[in-house]
């Protein structure tokens, strides 16, 4: 018999380690509201208050071409790729998005959350030229760089070891990494969705080095393709383990797989799957704030779940609302544009009227202040 609501309860409010147990009571709880409630009030004794983060930043996906072939990917063009649609863009386009970043923006410091696919013709000098010219030129905009996969394959690309390639990337201005690519930390549910992806351990071991070399990283969970409940549970605790060996991770992100265009979401359909629903996503959220209890920050996912579900995350235990996101290309490859209708002021209002202040930080979650007078 596993412990009652009050039991649980009682836990969270002592600050006590759930056990994989109390995860799997969380994720079967029939009462939503009282989830929400419970990890609000996590919520509030790690971030007391009623105020919540943003980060002013873009998008650049610097190349489509990859040759992984992730059934749920929508974005990526094979390198043998012939449409006309492969594209690897040149410094100078990816210096034109940042400036019109800095343009919208004020002054403050930017985030880049540069992504791409594993292209065979990028190895690391590739990288390190682009990135120390991108902070030699704009020395307010960060670099949040690069998932997991793609710094494990620039490492094999250029026949490097895994800590010789994050310190050369370190070296040239990568300041911390998003935490892309996780997907849902189970080698069955990979085989099937990402089969030539990083396992597991793998993505867990870049993550790991990456952290003992002072890079801090976020982490990610896609949920509601094939995986199970156990298999998100399974997932958080292997980032609560990693997170307590190293620390390094700043945040973490879940988000419902988003099936439109993509050969997953076609074989899915056929099956008769649904996709996860609001609640679903409420729930995930919520669990992963009591389970996560050492993880600092967690962060709504408006870009796949629309801004409302976004508002209403902020009571089932979200602080953040992630970034500005000028640009997006994978999600909206999937058929999901929600990035459309989000300016920065919007982001703002939303915030408000879901009853907090709005915050603006950097990608390390330090404040920043004063507001831009046009945010
Ligand atoms: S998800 Fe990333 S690694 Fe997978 S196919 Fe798409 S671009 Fe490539």
């Amino acid at each position: 018999m596993g412990a009652s609501w009050t039991d649980l309860e009682a836990k969270v409010l002592a600050g006590e380690r759930l056990s994989p147990d109390d995860g799997r009571r969380l994720f079967a709880h029939p009462n939503l509201p009282e989830l929400g409630a419970l990890a609000d009030e996590v919520r509030q004794r790690l971030h007391p208050g009623r105020t919540v983060t943003y980060v002013v930043g873009r998008n650049i996906n610097y190349t489509n071409v990859c040759w992984v072939q992730c059934s749920f990917c929508a974005f990526y063009r094979l390198p043998s790729d012939t449409s006309g649609e492969a594209y690897t863009l040149p410094a100078e386009a990816i210096f034109q998005k940042i400036e019109e970043l800095l343009a919208v923006d004020g002054g403050g410091p930017v985030e880049l959350l540069l992504q791409g696919g594993l292209n065979p013709k990028l190895r690391v000098e590739w990288y390190e030229e682009l990135f120390s010219e991108i902070r030699r030129r704009y020395p307010t905009a960060w670099l949040h760089a690069l998932s997991a996969t793609e710094i494990q394959y620039i490492a094999k690309l250029s026949k490097l070891s895994l800590p010789a390639t994050l310190a050369r990337l370190q070296a040239a201005g990568l300041g911390s990494i998003p935490g892309a690519g996780a997907e849902m930390l189970s080698d069955n549910v990979r085989a099937e969705i990402a089969p030539f992806k990083e396992t597991t351990a793998q993505w867990l071991e870049v993550m790991r080095e990456a952290h003992r070399l002072g890079l801090r990283s976020s982490a990610t969970m896609m949920y509601g393709s094939t995986d199970s409940t156990e298999d998100r549970l399974q997932h958080l605790l292997r980032i609560r383990e990693l997170q307590d060996e190293t620390g390094g991770f700043t945040a973490f992100i879940p988000w419902s797989f988003q099936p439109a265009g993509t050969p997953l979401g076609e074989r899915l359909a056929a099956a008769g799957w649904q996709q996860a629903s609001g609640f679903d996503y409420l729930r995930t959220v919520a669990v992963s704030r009591l389970l996560l209890d050492n993880v600092p920050h967690l962060q709504a996912s408006w870009v796949t779940q629309g801004q409302k579900i976004g508002q209403i995350s902020l009571h089932y235990g979200v602080d953040d609302f992630g970034s500005t996101m000028l640009e997006e290309n994978v999600v909206s490859a999937a058929g999901t544009h929600h990035t459309d209708e989000m300016t920065l002021g919007e982001m703002r209002r939303l915030i408000a009227s879901a009853g907090y202040t709005a915050r603006r930080r950097t990608t390390l979650y330090a404040a920043v202040e004063p507001l831009p007078a046009n945010a």
